[in-house]
């Protein structure tokens, strides 16, 4: 008698959160991870051979702009519909970075996050009109700490901290348009509600800079997106990831990748890792714009990281538990026993490929994620090789799919 629905079996599971790295099965049950250790004797109901794959947690991209809005506005950024594209990358939980502000998250809300198959949280944008009112960045009077702070609460099962983003870049300071007033707005809004805030800034002559930024503006936990791009002067004249860099991260400071349209540099990328400075996070920064170049997807930013020298499990550690940890919802990014069954089945090749960054720079590499199957609470929800399906000469006459296959009869 099958004690599972569905066992995955003879990959290679790594879960960060128990320093888990063995050759062996999972198996699943009622929607949550039942088992996951040495090889089962008995099959489950539905057995999936993951023979020379990877097993791991669902994948978590903490920085996506996923809240789609139609018609288009022409001053919002474009964000997209992630639910079918996260799905097939294996990443079953994304957050949106700061696309809505106060205006329009309870739609985001309502006609987005309460459907999507893709677990979806959010940093609130604290300018009222967000990403897709991208003038309210710049303003003040639109900046409405008492309003954030009250719809975080309204909505704390989804809302995981606020950002601050875009706010004058390249543009000159004057007396109401301080040089760190939405960051500081930022950082007050999180600190009355105990909740991280992400924050894109952008090093503004001597009034700003990065340094200052890293220093004195963050508290712990809170996240610097775009860690590697281009305008961040951490990097000394010998190309030496500067000491202040090491003590943040000791404060507790977490970076995030953020790979974005320009915001990821090989040349920032790669002497970090030689030193030892890797992201806390890999995330995408994902929307319909960077999407073809050069972010992709998911799996090329991983493929990148791995292949410029970042080891293997702190790159998944990076896409799981880390990420989970900085949103407050350890609960995710974890095989472990009871957990929601959300697992990436990846694939990794060994070739000959080319990357290319956000600066028009290339680098050849080793290493290529694919994604061969996603399962989000234990339901297949993507089989890029018919994994779970019947060989069509034994399969019945009629119409028929798995109980535990997306479209099936649970
Ligand atoms: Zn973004």
């Amino acid at each position: 008698m099958p004690g599972y629905d569905i066992v995955l079996r003879g990959g290679r599971i790594i879960d960060a959160s128990s320093s888990l790295d063995m050759i062996g099965d999972v198996g699943i049950s009622d929607g949550l991870v039942a088992y996951a250790g040495p090889s089962l004797p008995d099959r489950g109901r539905l057995d999936i051979d993951c023979t020379g794959l990877l097993v791991l947690p669902g994948l978590i991209d903490m920085h996506t702009h996923s809240c789609p809005v139609y018609p288009r506005r022409p001053d919002a950024l474009p964000a997209f519909d992630g639910e079918a594209f996260c799905l097939r990358c294996g990443v079953t939980t994304a957050v949106d970075a700061g696309t809505c502000g106060i205006d329009d998250f309870p739609s985001f809300y309502k006609d987005t996050m309460l459907t999507s198959r893709v677990r979806l949280f959010a940093f609130l944008n604290i300018a009222r009109g967000g990403m897709l009112r991208m003038a309210s960045e710049q303003e003040p009077d639109e900046m409405l700490v008492d309003d954030a702070v009250l719809m975080a609460r309204e909505y704390r099962d989804v809302v995981v901290g606020f950002k601050s983003a875009h706010y004058r870049v390249g543009i000159p300071f004057d007396d109401i348009h301080t040089p760190w007033l939405s960051i500081d707005r930022t950082a007050e809004a999180g600190e009355r509600a105990s909740l991280p805030v992400m924050i894109d800034m952008q090093p503004n002559g001597r009034e700003r800079t990065y340094r200052d930024f890293i220093e004195h503006h963050l508290r712990p936990g809170d996240i610097h997106t775009h860690v590697y791009a281009q305008q961040f002067d951490f990097l000394d004249e010998a190309g030496h990831v500067m000491d202040y860099m090491f003590a943040a991260r000791e404060r507790g400071i977490r970076f995030d990748l953020g790979h974005g349209r320009r915001s990821f540099w090989f040349r920032k990328c790669i002497p970090s890792l030689e030193d030892g400075f890797m992201p806390d996070t890999i995330s995408t920064d994902i929307y319909s714009a960077n999407v073809l170049a050069p972010v992709q997807d998911m799996l090329n930013v991983m493929s990148k990281l791995l292949s410029a020298g970042m080891p293997l499990h702190d790159v998944i550690a990076a896409v799981t538990v880390n990420p989970a940890a900085v949103i407050g919802h350890r609960e995710l990014g974890t095989l472990s026993i009871g957990s929601a069954a959300d697992v990436a089945v990846l694939s990794l090749s060994e070739g000959d490929y080319g990357f290319e960054d956000g600066g028009r720079a290339s680098m050849r590499g080793r290493y290529r994620f694919g994604c061969e199957m996603t399962l989000r609470d234990g339901q297949v929800v993507f089989d890029r090789n018919a994994r779970a399906a019947v060989d069509w000469r034994n399969a019945p006459s009629d119409y028929w799919i798995a109980p535990s296959v997306i479209g099936g009869d649970s």
